[in-house]
Formats: structure tokens, C-alpha cells, sequence
């Protein structure tokens, strides 16, 4: 990440402090807190919130529960979302947060007691004009409902725009669970317009059958006609040269826990998927998926990064020098936070929009960031990941210089 930024300050002309204050988180805070476990025992847990920059806006950024959370990658985590909110325009900042935990080995009860104590811990930084949190790895709707619950209770008021990604019935927005998905697909179409690529029956691949990945398939082949002919999950892939049906493959994911054995179709393994020749390639599961070893073999003409870093440093050079349109996860799924933007607007005005309106909105600024990263791509003749790090770096800065120290 810190390479990322020193690049394009580099490049920007930057001066090596604005550099340095930009790599630097702003704020850390560190918990250690007990919870009651169900067997009776107290146990401590350790938690992270890290605040990295706010020049633009309130801090945003998930929270994650995993046993590998440590502080360097909530570090690394929460810059990455300076850059996203930047590269989007939308008026919020970067954090992340987390906690050392294994959740699949904890009852609802335990995680429940966990959140609302992690909850209350890191109330005196978070709130709707300070830090709005999120989903994210291992946390969902019902995690900010506690979240939520917790804060409110604590402030002595309803406090929704606290946080985001909560259920519709507390003011969650219409139009999130597919919208890191719809703006992967609103980039590629927007991709596809400037390479002179008809999407209409224009060949994808998707790793990574989840919520990106699944509504990805879903919204390619419903709005654009294309043709998805390879999927695959954690236990493998299916490959069909005449199409996958999404309706179809979802239907038997649903059943049986996975894409594989679909009829009529042919197994294909996780690598595999990625070197198959395909218009668009769509990796929507994993980091680090692409790297020097098989960057080469890619034959996608573009790639839209549905999931967080899949493509190393080494393999975006090696894509870039074949002609691969590399289109950088900071753009690409951003939607995702854009909505999550989107609900916390609505929470705070108190009035709340149709998923029309919502989707309309989605497009609108993916489009234009589209736009931006674009006209900095043909600028410095340089790769979307690096325009659309220049892109942010310069807002950041912009904002950061007109504020002084
Ligand atoms: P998810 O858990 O719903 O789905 C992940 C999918 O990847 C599952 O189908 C799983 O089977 C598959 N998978 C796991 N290991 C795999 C492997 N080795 N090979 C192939 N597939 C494998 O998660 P998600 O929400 O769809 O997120 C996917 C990626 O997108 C992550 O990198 C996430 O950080 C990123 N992302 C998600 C959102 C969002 O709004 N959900 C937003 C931005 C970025």
C-alpha cells in the first residue's frame, strides 16, 4: 500500500511530507476487553479500530472478525479505503477495524456479547460525523444491528447513520446486497464502450461464487447479454462453452452447496478458470489469485477485480504489458461502498429512496469515476491501477493542502 502511495505522490510531484502524512493512519486505538463465554469463563479478546485519513470526510471502513486480523493489515486495510472513497468522490475517509477471533467456533450468544462490548470500546471514536463502520469479512447485517443497538443505547437515541450495512427494517438501504456487483459490472460496461467491445454475447469467467461473483452473473447476462460460459466456488469450477444460466446454476448452488456436477457442464479447477479465453474475467473470491506465475497466461481482454487486491504488483506490470485492461478493485467494487455511502445519506436526512433511485445514483457515480480514472489512464499513459491511485492521492492531497496543517 505504502508503495502504491509513494508511486503516485512521485509521480504527482508531491512534497515527501504530504507523502509521509498520507502513508501514516491518523488514529489507533487498541481494546482489550472481556466477554462471557458460554461455558461460564471470562475471556479477553483483542480488537482494532484504525482511522487513516479524513481530510475528505468522516472516516468508513468494515469490521472484521478473523483469527489472522492483526494491526498491520487493519493498517493496510483502512488506506485501501481512503483511496476507494477517494477514487468515487464520495465525501468520507478511510478506516478499518477488527477483532482477533474465530466466530466459527463461537455461538451466537458469545458473538453477540463480543460485538456490543467491541461496540462500546470503540464508541468514543465512531459515530454518524466521525466514523461510520461496515461489514466485512465474518460480519453482516445482524453484527451493525448490535453495533447499532449498542451506540444508540449508550448516546440515550436512535443513532442509525452510525453505522452501514444494517437490515432494511433499521435503515438499511434497498439496493446493497447487489451493488458491489453492479458497479463491477457498470465499470466493464464502461470499459467495454471505450476498447470497442460489444457485451452483447461477449464471453466471462467468474472466480468466486458469492455475493459479488453470483449477482456479477446475474447482472452481465440480464442487463448486457453476455454470455457466462465458467463459474467456480471454494470446492471448483464448471465450464460451458455455450453459457451458464445464471437462474439455473444459482438454483443448483442453492441445493446442493455448490456450483460443481451443474448439468451439462464440464469441471474446470480454480486456476484453470483464470487462463480460459474469455472477453471479460471476472475474479470475484480471493487476494493474490493473479501473480507473476500466471499473469502471462491470462487472455482476457479485460479483467474487472469483483474481490479486494486478486491481482499482485509483479502480475499487473505482466497484464498491462499483453493488453489486459486491468480494472483496479478501488474502481471496480466500489459500489459496494458507494451504496453503504448511499444508506448512511438516507439515515441522516431521515428519508429513504426506491431501489430505483439508489441504482440510478450507482450508476451516475461509477460512470464518472469511470470517467476520471480514465482521462488520468490516457494522461500519463500509465495502467487503471496506478490512474486511479493518482486519481485518489491527488484528492487526498488536494483536500489535506487547502485544510494546512
Ligand atoms: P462471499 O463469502 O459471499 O463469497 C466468496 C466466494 O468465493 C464463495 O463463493 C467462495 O466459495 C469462493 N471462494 C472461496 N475460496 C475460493 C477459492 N480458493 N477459489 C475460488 N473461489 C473461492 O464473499 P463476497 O462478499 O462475494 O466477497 C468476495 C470478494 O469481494 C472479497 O475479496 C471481498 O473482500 C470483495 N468485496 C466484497 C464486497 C461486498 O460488498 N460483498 C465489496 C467489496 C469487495
Amino acid at each position: 500500500m505504502k508503495k502504491m502511495v509513494d508511486k503516485a505522490g512521485k509521480t504527482l510531484g508531491l512534497d515527501a511530507g504530504t507523502i509521509e502524512v498520507m502513508k501514516s493512519p491518523k488514529r489507533e486505538l487498541h481494546v482489550h476487553f472481556p466477554v462471557k463465554m458460554d461455558d461460564g469463563t471470562t475471556k479477553v479478546f483483542n480488537g482494532y479500530r484504525v482511522q487513516h485519513n479524513d481530510a475528505r470526510g468522516p472516516f468508513k471502513g468494515g469490521i472484521r472478525y478473523h483469527p489472522q486480523v492483526d494491526i498491520d493489515e487493519v493498517r493496510a486495510l483502512s488506506s485501501w479505503m481512503t483511496w476507494k472513497t477517494a477514487t468515487v468522490d464520495i465525501p468520507l475517509g478511510g478506516a478499518k477495524g477488527g477483532i482477533i477471533c474465530d466466530p466459527k467456533k463461537m455461538s451466537v450468544g458469545e458473538i453477540e456479547r463480543m460485538t456490543r462490548r467491541y461496540a462500546s470500546e470503540i464508541s468514543i471514536i465512531i459515530g454518524p460525523e466521525k466514523d461510520i463502520p461496515a461489514p466485512d469479512v465474518n460480519t453482516g447485517g445482524k453484527e451493525m444491528a448490535w453495533i447499532m443497538d449498542t451506540f444508540s443505547t449508550l448516546k440515550g437515541y436512535n443513532c442509525p447513520g452510525v453505522i452501514t450495512g444494517k437490515p432494511r427494517e433499521l435503515g438499511g438501504s434497498l439496493g446493497r446486497p447487489e451493488a458491489t456487483s453492479r458497479g463491477l459490472v457498470f465499470s466493464v460496461r464502461e470499459a467495454a464502450k471505450r476498447t470497442g467491445m460489444n457485451l452483447k454475447g461477449a464471453t466471462v469467467a467468474i472466480q468466486g461464487y458469492g455475493n459479488v461473483g453470483a449477482f456479477a452473473h446475474k447482472l452481465i447476462e440480464r442487463d448486457f447479454g453476455s454470455k457466462v460460459i465458467a463459474v467456480s466456488d471454494s470446492q471448483g469450477g464448471i465450464v460451458n462453452e455455450k453459457g451458464l444460466k445464471y437462474d439455473d446454476v444459482w438454483a443448483h448452488k442453492v441445493k446442493t452447496g455448490s456450483v460443481k456436477n451443474f448439468p451439462g457442464s464440464k469441471p474446470i479447477s480454480n486456476e484453470d478458470i483464470l487462463e480460459l479465453k474469455v472477453d471479460v474475467l471476472l475474479p470475484c473470491a480471493l487476494e493474490n489469485v493473479i501473480t507473476k506465475d500466471n499473469a502471462g497466461r491470462i487472455k482476457a481482454k479485460i479483467s474487472g477485480e469483483g474481490a479486494n487486491g486478486p491481482t499482485t504488483f509483479e502480475a499487473d506490470a505482466i497484464m498491462w504489458k499483453n493488453g489486459v485492461l486491468v480494472l483496479p478493485d478501488i474502481l471496480a467494487n466500489a459500489g459496494g461502498v458507494t451504496v453503504s455511502y448511499f444508506e448512511w445519506v438516507q439515515n441522516n436526512y431521515n428519508y429513504y429512496w426506491t431501489e430505483e433511485e439508489v441504482n440510478q445514483r450507482l450508476d451516475h457515480k461509477i460512470t464518472v469515476a469511470f470517467k476520471d480514472v480514465w482521462d488520468m489512464h490516457e494522461k500519463y499513459k500509465c495502467n487503471m491501477r496506478d490512474a486511479a491511485y493518482l486519481l485518489a492521492v491527488k484528492r487526498v492531497a488536494d483536500a489535506a493542502k487547502l485544510r494546512g496543517l
